[in-house]
């Protein structure tokens, strides 16, 4: 029997996020990885300390996959808040339950999608549904929100059934934005892309890319080799920088992916737990707003096990993108 404190959103130090590359290039990063209570792992690809975003996502988790029994509490994030940014939550495997201050509820499964839009205030809470037996794998994204839309009204969407894609032998589900001629049905604020992609046979593969994005990629299962021979794992970041017009890759089996993209993120944005801003004096009022249970935030109903506290807010830690 485990009780997972369960809380992906730990980053407790203000940090400045500044978009990377400036040539063509081809790198892999170590994810920073954990282990909470109960077993259950994250890995985090974004931020990283030498890959901060890419394009607008500026945060992806890979969590699990978790066996869990109907006794196990799960994942619990208890009500907190967001500014500025969306979240996407996306299982590859098991049941998660979203409430937040606009009263939403919605239950999701592998193949839907969760949106929430922050914009200039919400608060909500995730977690296993009570008695759930089964995995609990996926990952969750944060999405950067441009000056110009960031203070906008906060939203939840649910989208029960997403595009899929045959491309070449893969399959593709696509999460958010625009691959491959199709589109997303979830709202976006700039152009991006998010899809898992599922090589279901050995072989070398191919996925064409829009040219003008830079991408990242992360294995959910499985492994692949690029285009040098280095066999990529669970537990690393691949990015790719813009220029690149496909991803080629080969597997010795099934593989599935997850890969994020867009047109490098024109603006220097500030993180610090839950919230992404662009200046510190921000943060510190989304922070005391939160803590002081200002309107701002609205109440998660529904939820039982409280809230989460801001911690203070330090000093901006330099950027080291690049
Ligand atoms: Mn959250």
């Amino acid at each position: 029997m485990s009780k997972v404190a369960f809380d992906v959103n730990d980053s407790e130090q203000l940090q400045r996020c500044a978009p990377g590359a400036t040539h063509l290039e081809h790198h892999s990063y170590p994810t920073t990885e954990k282990e909470l209570g109960g077993g259950l792992k994250i890995r985090r690809a974004l931020p990283l300390a030498k890959r901060r975003l890419i394009g607008p996502f500026c945060f992806l988790d890979h969590f699990g996959p978790l066996p869990l029994a109907p006794v196990d509490r799960g994942m619990d994030v208890a009500a907190h808040p967001h500014i500025g940014l969306q979240t996407v939550t996306w299982l590859v495997e098991g049941r998660i339950l979203h409430r937040d201050s606009l009263d939403s509820e919605q239950l999701i499964a592998p193949g839907q999608l969760n949106v929430m839009t922050a914009g200039r205030g919400i608060s909500h809470s995730e977690e296993t549904p009570d008695q759930y037996e089964g995995m609990l794998h996926g990952v969750q994204l944060w999405v950067a929100l441009p000056d110009a839309s960031r203070d906008c009204e906060p939203a939840f969407e649910h989208h029960a059934t997403l595009p899929v894609l045959d491309h070449d032998g893969l399959e593709v589900h696509l999460v958010t934005g625009e691959a491959l001629g199709v589109t997303s049905p979830s709202t976006t604020y700039s152009e991006q892309v998010s899809m898992e992609i599922l090589a279901p046979e050995a072989g070398s593969h191919r996925l064409a890319l829009d040219e003008r994005f830079e991408h990242g990629i992360v294995v959910l299962e499985g492994r692949f080799t690029n285009e040098d021979g280095e066999v990529i794992e669970i537990g690393t970041l691949y990015y790719m920088s813009p220029g690149h017009d496909a991803f080629h890759f080969k597997s010795e089996g099934p593989v599935r992916l997850f890969m994020v993209g867009g047109p490098q993120f024109g603006e220097e944005i500030l993180m610090f737990w839950n919230f992404v801003g662009r200046t510190r004096d921000e943060i510190v009022q989304a922070s005391e707003e939160w803590n002081a249970g200002d309107a701002r935030f609205g109440e998660v109903g529904g939820y039982a096990r409280g809230r989460l506290t801001a911690p203070e807010v330090g000093p901006i830690r330099p950027s080291h993108a690049g």
